[in-house]
């Protein structure tokens, strides 16, 4: 089988006004040591996602963040461990990267954000068109993120970076994923990512 190359984005400049954005689950559970299922490169991710949403605060770009929201016997935990128990610490986003007062927290019980979730509201209220999605995991719900927000007609920006997988085929899959089949911009590094206007 061949593997086929991502096309990737040096640099990509976002106007202020049509941009946004979404942190994908950057929760105690998949990101601290002490997780309950923990993805070994997400708090390598941490430090560059910081550095993007400090920008995007700055330029006036809006922040909206996800979290796994789930009941305790979620039919999810029949794939998964269980992770992201609404309430629990581990549900709760890393100290690192939490919520400004006045940001959104989208409360989520599926691998897709916009699943019974007001984010596609609070998009199309922001006249949202360019969508970075940052966090993990790379190719389920950031990749659902991405698949969602591309649906809706909103394009796509996903930070190699800014994202982290359980392996390197699910990485290199959701990039494939988004560049083939949504149209979306695979960015090499938070850094290329500029918000102006
Ligand atoms: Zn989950």
């Amino acid at each position: 089988m061949e593997v086929p190359e991502i096309p990737w984005t040096e640099e990509v400049e976002l106007p202020v006004a049509r941009a946004a954005v979404l942190v994908v689950d950057m929760q105690n559970d998949f990101v601290h040591e002490r997780g309950a299922l923990r993805v070994p490169d997400a708090a390598g991710t941490v430090d560059a996602i910081g550095r993007l949403l400090e920008r995007a605060r700055t330029a006036g770009v809006p922040v909206v963040y996800t979290q796994d929201w789930h009941a305790p016997d979620d039919p999810e935990f029949r794939i998964w461990p269980p992770h992201g128990v609404a309430g629990t610490w581990g549900a709760e986003v890393v100290e690192a990267l939490a919520p400004r007062p006045g940001e959104v927290r989208i409360h989520k019980t599926t691998y897709d954000p916009f699943f019974r979730t007001e984010l596609g509201r609070i998009l199309a209220g922001w006249g949202t068109e360019h969508l970075v999605i940052v966090g993990t995991v790379a190719n389920i719900c950031v990749l659902h993120g991405a698949a969602g927000a591309a649906l809706r007609g909103i394009r796509p920006v996903v930070p190699a970076d800014g994202v982290s997988a359980l392996s390197p085929l699910g990485f290199h899959l959701a990039f494939f994923q988004l560049t083939s089949l949504y149209r979306g911009i695979a960015v090499r590094s938070c850094a290329g990512i500029r918000f102006t206007g």
